[in-house]
């Protein structure tokens, strides 16, 4: 499932292309088709991404929310708009001023963009929309966000480190690779739980998660090895994984650990395969259960 960096990504690519033109909005698959009507040929405004949900905004205060749940994609191309294979929900094409007589404008740059097999696709009011974002937690790429909240939600909390992670409404955009490098950087059993870490802890995981993740909206790929464990630095072949990334523990079932060579656990929680290593983060035994 795409984490909060390629949402933000999406969000920064849409602007680039479409924000502050005038956009012809479509539904070649047809299910979007009344929705896209309604701002179809209006201006977009600006896209923002919260999590993983991305908010298209056009003039009159309308917004296209997006969530591209496992399967969606949405891919911004440069060039004239080709034929639509597929289910395609949702087509931005840009920019599509219309000349006096109703004939295209001649434009030396087109753009459009192409949503398939999204969660959702739904066009919300602003009232809708600010419901959706109380909804969520902190989002790490996000500078307004108030990273104490996270700690309210964490110290309060029984359930295991590594479902909080996953849960939207404590933080906003963690997905399954950052919740499993993030566990590992900071030497956290996954099933430990939640009120027994200390607020340094949940701090500096916050701040790591906000430089990992500013790092993948630059790359587009989630890289969470420190500069001791790159291929070079280790004379390793690089990872070969669909995703992309050098990673610690994530998709390296039954693989020498990079700092310790023991072999790379998985086990699911919060629906999610899980990956760990069993020595660089032990089990977490309290000082009660300890005495
Ligand atoms: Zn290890």
């Amino acid at each position: 499932m795409p984490e909060g960096h390629t949402l933000h990504r999406l969000a920064q690519s849409i602007n680039e292309h479409f924000a502050g033109q005038v956009v012809e909005v479509s539904s070649p698959q047809g299910r979007f088709v009344e929705s896209a009507n309604l701002v179809d040929g209006t201006g977009l405004v600006d896209a923002q991404a919260w999590g993983k949900h991305l908010f298209i905004g056009f003039e009159a205060h309308r917004w296209i929310h997006v969530h591209l749940g496992l399967y969606g994609t949405f891919d911004v191309h440069t060039g004239p708009p080709a034929p639509s294979v597929g289910q395609v929900r949702l087509r931005l094409v840009s920019p599509s001023r219309k000349g006096p007589d109703g004939a295209a404008l001649t434009v030396s740059s087109t753009s459009y963009a192409d949503l398939r097999g999204a969660t959702t696709c739904d066009m919300i009011t602003d009232s809708q929309r600010a419901a959706v974002i109380a909804r969520l937690g902190p989002d790490p790429l996000r500078a307004d966000s108030d990273p104490d909240r996270v700690w309210a939600r964490i110290s309060r909390s029984r359930a295991p480190i590594g479902a909080l992670l996953m849960d939207q409404t404590v933080l906003a955009g963690v997905g399954n690779v950052y919740r499993a490098e993030l566990l590992f950087r900071h030497r956290l059993h996954p099933l430990r739980p939640g009120s027994t870490l200390r607020r340094g802890q949940v701090g500096a995981m916050w701040q790591d998660l906000v430089e990992l993740m500013r790092a993948g909206v630059s790359t587009g790929r989630v890289d969470t090895v420190r500069e001791e464990h790159t291929p070079e630095a280790m004379g390793r072949e690089p990872r070969r994984d669909d995703h992309g990334g050098e990673v610690y523990v994530y998709r390296r079932l039954g693989q020498p650990c990079h700092v310790c060579g023991s072999k790379v656990r998985t086990e699911v929680l919060a629906g999610r395969n899980l990956f760990w290593c069993p020595k660089c983060q032990p089990k977490f035994r309290s000082r009660a259960a300890a005495q």
